[in-house]
């Protein structure tokens, strides 16, 4: 990985943003990567159709934590189709089928080489589209790297 990208993931592994229980949450989602160990439960607080807030907690390798963090960061206010969509690109980025989306979150394009990482990196990800396809009030299933099929 460049030094560029591994400063940004640094960064966000020692200090994660979003890290906390969600006040009123309305969907929680436990999601794991036992090829690494990584385990970090995703809560929303959805209302008319947009993140109002959102946090996570549980612990993983630094470059789980600093994907989750950046993902927490990148949806927190947004529209779910907006989350949805964004998911999507980095689901296909990180993966080397698509073009990651521009800023920081392009620090995660740095995973591309290795497939544990990459379960690593779409680990709070993964977390994040089960939990917008979830009603209020719902607990999800635990998301596991282990049944993605791609
Ligand atoms: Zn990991």
């Amino acid at each position: 990985m460049s030094e560029l990208y591994q400063e940004i993931i640094l960064d966000h592994a020692k200090r994660p943003l979003n890290r906390g229980p969600v006040e009123g949450a309305t969907v929680t989602v436990p999601a794991e990567n036992p090829a690494c160990g990584d385990e970090v439960t995703l809560q929303l607080r959805v209302a008319e159709g947009r993140i109002e807030e959102v946090g996570f907690t549980g612990q993983g390798c630094a470059i789980c934590m600093a994907s989750t963090s950046m993902m927490t960061k990148a949806v927190k206010g947004k529209g779910c189709e907006e989350a949805g969509a964004l998911y999507q690109r980095v689901h296909d980025g990180v993966q080397g089928k698509g073009e990651m989306p521009k800023g920081e979150i392009s620090a995660l394009a740095g995973v591309r080489e290795f497939p544990q990482r990459v379960k690593c990196a779409l680990l709070g990800w993964e977390a994040l589209r089960e939990a917008l396809g979830m009603r209020r009030g719902e607990k999800g299933g635990t998301v596991t790297t282990e049944s993605a099929q791609d």
